[in-house]
């Protein structure tokens, strides 16, 4: 009998592939989202081959005193429920608080029901690292340098998996934590929302930035990040945290795949990854939005070195070639009207 299974968050990009690949496997699935009557939003969960009848959708909300008691008598939790933005009002209000607050309920829930026997926590990369620099980055590093102010949403992420760790030294509970750190997903949605991660090639494709900038980052493909949650639930050894990310690319390179795949018309094609241009663009970062401004300044001119060995050799996962997410990234946004169709 499929184990059944609770995640938070249902309506996500990363959530919604799990959610498919649960009910494909025949598990009972109890998926929380905010407002279960938003029929749009919703529409594609409940469209889903399975969801009738094995998905079930409670309303919960990562603010309220206790979202997830009552839905959790399950075997296994997916936490994925987080806010996704770099730029919010009130960063410990609209970011740490519900990051903190939503993990430490979800926590309580399972300790709740003593038929939970693991919790897979969605954390991020960015509970990792902050910035990049010399250091190859492991599950054994934790980022000690957001704040408020630089990075907030690295920070809510970094406190959103600290309260976790903390909870099971604390109370050691029956139930064990598996921990996920996606770098940066990309690919194909189930819906019309351009997520966050999909924006960045997005804005590089429509314009926004000046030209080629001294930037690298770590993709993962959102089928692999899926994927890897089900690894995490299924393996009985999976343990600690894990880092998922193909290796670090520059945007250099992920330009030359664009204009290559044919969506380069109105991207800005100056080189601007000298150190010069680097350094003014640094400079002009102070007139962005905080969140965006912070983030430029602490990733322009370097380029981060992780080992994502642990999840190869633990979750078994295998990581696609970049070429090929972006082209179905693209495609995808393409087919949503994000960006113009490849020439
Ligand atoms: P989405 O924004 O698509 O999903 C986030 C989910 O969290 C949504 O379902 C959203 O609900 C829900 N949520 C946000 N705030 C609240 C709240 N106050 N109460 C209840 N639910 C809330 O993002 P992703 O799918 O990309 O992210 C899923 C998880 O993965 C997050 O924890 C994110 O931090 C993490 N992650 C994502 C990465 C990426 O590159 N995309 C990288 C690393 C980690 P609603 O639909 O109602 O807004």
């Amino acid at each position: 009998m499929p184990e059944k299974v609770l995640i938070s968050g249902a309506t996500g990009f990363i959530a919604m592939h799990t959610v498919e690949r649960l009910l494909a496997a025949g598990h009972p699935v109890v998926g929380t989202v905010r407002n279960p009557d938003a029929a749009e939003k919703v529409a594609p969960l409940r469209a889903m081959d399975g969801a009738d009848p094995l998905l079930t959708l409670v309303a919960a909300d990562l603010n309220d005193p206790d979202p997830f008691t009552a839905h959790a008598d399950v075997d296994v939790i997916f936490h994925m429920a987080s806010p996704f933005a770099t730029d919010m009002p009130d960063p410990q209000r609209d970011l740490v608080d519900p990051a903190v607050n939503g993990t430490l309920a979800m926590m309580r829930a399972a300790a709740a029901n003593p038929r939970v026997r693991r919790v897979v926590l969605t954390s991020s990369m960015a509970a990792i690292m902050d910035e990049p620099d010399d250091e190859v980055k492991t599950e054994a590093v934790w980022n000690t340098r957001s704040t408020l102010r630089r990075n907030p949403y690295y920070l809510a992420k970094m406190r959103g998996e600290q309260v976790a760790w903390a909870f099971m030294q604390a109370e050691n509970p029956a139930f064990d934590l598996v921990v996920l750190n996606p770098f940066i997903v990309i690919g194909p949605s189930h819906t019309a929302v351009l997520n966050p991660s999909n924006g960045i090639l997005a804005q590089i494709i429509n314009g926004s930035f000046p030209g080629v900038l001294d930037l690298a980052w770590g993709f993962v493909d959102v089928r692999t990040v899926a994927d890897a949650h089900i690894e995490a639930m299924r393996r009985p050894d999976a343990e600690g945290r894990h880092i998922l990310t193909a290796n670090p690319m520059s945007m250099a390179d992920v330009c030359a795949i664009i204009e290559d795949l044919g969506y380069g018309a109105k991207m800005p094609k100056r080189n601007l990854t000298g150190g010069l241009a680097t350094a003014l663009i640094k400079l002009a970062s102070y007139t962005q939005p905080k969140g965006v401004g912070s983030y430029m300044r602490t990733h322009l001119g370097r380029s981060p070195k992780i080992d994502n060995s642990k999840s190869q050799r633990a979750l078994g996962i295998r990581y696609s070639e970049p070429r090929e997410t972006i082209r179905d990234a693209l495609e995808d946004m393409a087919r949503w009207g994000h960006i113009d169709a490849a020439e």
